[in-house]
């Protein structure tokens, strides 16, 4: 059965259950359709002062499928429930563009998978609708500035901030707008990026209420003058009008698992070009609902886990209790070597090759303070021997693991209960948690430190670009910034090709992009795309309405 067919025989409680279960009064609930509400946070009970202990699933360098961490963030809450536990999920809002283009949403697989899974890759409460024309009513105000007399000295061909839409579209990369006369505004180059790289979703997953996300979206630097000085939308003076259009959005989403298992899905900047968490608002409420939160930073963990820890912990002022690091035998497999067409069969050699990556993945979790669980992310192509072996391995290393077969078992079934005993141990231990960088530190180190400490590079090149960026940086005091590094998932460097666990290599550092709004510098390495394309034969292809109005061929 595909992902869709299994949701869709799933029993859906009504949200109000869900909600009741989960000790939310009604007052805090809006409904949006049977199935899916926002909750209010200013209108829960007061905080018990005890928030719920956070646990990040990550994952090892990924294949190009994923390894299955979502499915094993639902897994693992459902697991986690089954063994009685008052939990709760924060998830990401998936973006539509991808939805439409290559097979996959984000609402996790099999019988782990929070629903109602169609809507929710679709227009679900229409929060990226609401950020989409936040962004692009910031892009226009700007325009109309520069064409009602440029009172700022806005120049046009310095204006960084893009329009954004959440639909796939490479004709909209570069685009020249104002044409048409001195009626029509200023002609300028300009270019649409898809929504979830816009700085409105990372300021949006960033803030703590509504006063902090008026005063990030005012921070918000959109261009520069002729005499090359900053512009903030505050300059602009339309801060709170973005709030206003947002006031809504920023209320977290609750839905359900298969299981029962409440989840606020909420947010979703880019994992490359930004953070790649669900927000912080809905990490805070579901730590002030529930005893353990389980959640999800996007890529392998030396791209999502290191941001969560370095970026989103800070904003939010906390420290994980656990993490959690997939794996799965077909990922170890590949970075033993063998090649994608070869990864069912069963070969232990290749595994025990690949374990290099999952090694490096691990001691640098420990790096920040906190000793990892892997789950093996179990697939029907995996051998006995090959999962014996790798938990042997994992023994010898002294590395807590456990296989997990949520994708086919579901929260319903003992397939996560070993991962949630291992998970729930890891929480009674007692964590030292540190950053790994202070912010004190010229952005030029912390890049250095990450290289160093995370990826094993040996060295780290920046373009001349990039080195005009850092003297920027210096000069307009944005030097304590965390840095937000965009990389390839696939590989510790900057090579998607060089698999395993590399040393000693060049990271190229291309251009820094200035965030001021979300508060961090993105370190763009290799080609980053922030407008991504349709392939040949794109998803939307097999997608319809059925006579029920059902979803069809979503995934
Ligand atoms: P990630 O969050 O790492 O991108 P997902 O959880 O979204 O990965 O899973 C990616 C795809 O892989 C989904 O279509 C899911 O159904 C499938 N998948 C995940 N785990 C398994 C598994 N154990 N067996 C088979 N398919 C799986």
């Amino acid at each position: 059965m595909s992902d869709l067919e299994i949701a869709r025989s799933a029993a859906v409680r009504p949200i109000e259950d869900i909600a009741d279960a989960a000790g939310i009064p009604r007052e805090a609930v809006e409904f949006h359709g049977r199935y899916k509400a926002k909750i209010d946070p200013r209108l829960l009970p007061e905080d018990d002062g005890v928030p719920g202990q956070v646990v990040l699933v990550s994952a090892m360098s990924p294949t190009p499928a994923g390894e299955g961490k979502s499915t094993c963030t639902v897994g693992l809450a459902d697991s986690l429930a089954r063994a009685g536990q008052r939990v709760m999920i924060a998830l990401r809002e998936p973006s539509l563009g991808p939805v439409l283009g290559m097979k996959g949403g984000a609402t996790g697989g099999g019988y782990s998978q929070v629903l109602p899974m169609d809507e929710i890759n679709l227009h679900f409460t229409g929060d990226f609708h609401a950020i989409t024309a936040a962004n692009n009513a910031l892009a226009a105000l700007i325009d109309n500035h520069i064409h009602q007399g440029n009172i700022l000295g806005i120049d046009p061909r310095r204006v960084t901030f893009k329009r954004v839409l959440d639909v796939n579209d490479r004709a909209l990369r570069e685009v020249v707008i104002g044409l048409g006369g001195p009626t029509e505004g200023t002609p300028r180059q300009d270019g649409f990026d898809i929504t979830v790289a816009s700085e409105v979703m990372a300021v949006f997953c960033l803030a703590q209420d509504l006063d902090d996300l008026r005063e990030r979206l005012g921070n918000i630097t959109f261009g520069y003058t002729y005499e090359r000085t900053p512009l903030t939308v505050r300059d602009l003076g339309v801060e709170g009008a973005l709030t206003l259009l947002l006031k809504d959005a920023i209320k977290p989403n609750l839905v359900q698992t298969i299981a029962g298992t409440p989840a606020l899905v909420h947010g979703g900047p880019f994992a490359n070009i930004a953070h790649g968490c669900n927000s912080v608002i809905a990490t805070r409420t579901a730590r002030q609902l529930a005893d353990i939160v389980v959640t999800e930073a996007g890529f392998g963990a030396d791209l999502g886990a290191e941001k969560f820890l370095d970026i989103k912990a800070r904003a939010a002022g906390f420290a994980p209790g656990a993490v959690v690091i997939v794996a799965t035998i077909r990922a170890l497999k590949m970075h033993g070597g063998v090649a994608k067409t070869e990864l069912a069969a069963s070969n232990v050699e290749a595994v025990a090759a690949g374990t290099a990556n999952l090694l490096r993945h691990v001691r640098n979790i420990e790096k920040f303070g906190l000793s990892p669980v892997v789950a093996v992310n179990q697939f029907g192509t995996d051998s006995e021997e090959e999962l014996d072996w790798l938990l042997g391995w994992c023994r010898t290393e002294g590395i807590d693991a456990a296989v997990a077969d949520v994708w086919g078992q579901g929260g319903g079934g003992p397939g996560g209960d070993e991962l949630a005993a291992k998970v729930l141990a890891a929480l009674d231990r007692p964590v030292d948690f540190s950053h790994l960088y202070p912010l004190e530190l010229p952005v030029e180190d912390k890049i250095r430190t990450i290289a160093r400490e995370i990826y094993g590079a040996g060295n780290v090149d920046f373009s001349a670009a990039a080195l005009r960026r850092l003297a920027e940086i210096r000069a307009n005091g944005w030097d304590a910034l965390p840095v937000c590094m965009a990389k390839t998932q696939y590989s510790f460097s900057d090579d998607p090709t060089l698999l395993g666990a590399p040393t000693g290599f060049d990271l190229h550092v291309r251009d820094l992009v200035i965030r001021t709004g979300a508060g961090f510098v993105v370190v763009t390495t290799g080609a980053v795309m922030t407008m991504p394309g349709l392939p040949k034969e794109p998803a939307a292809l097999r997608m319809d309405v059925d006579a029920d109005g059902q979803a069809v061929g979503l995934f």
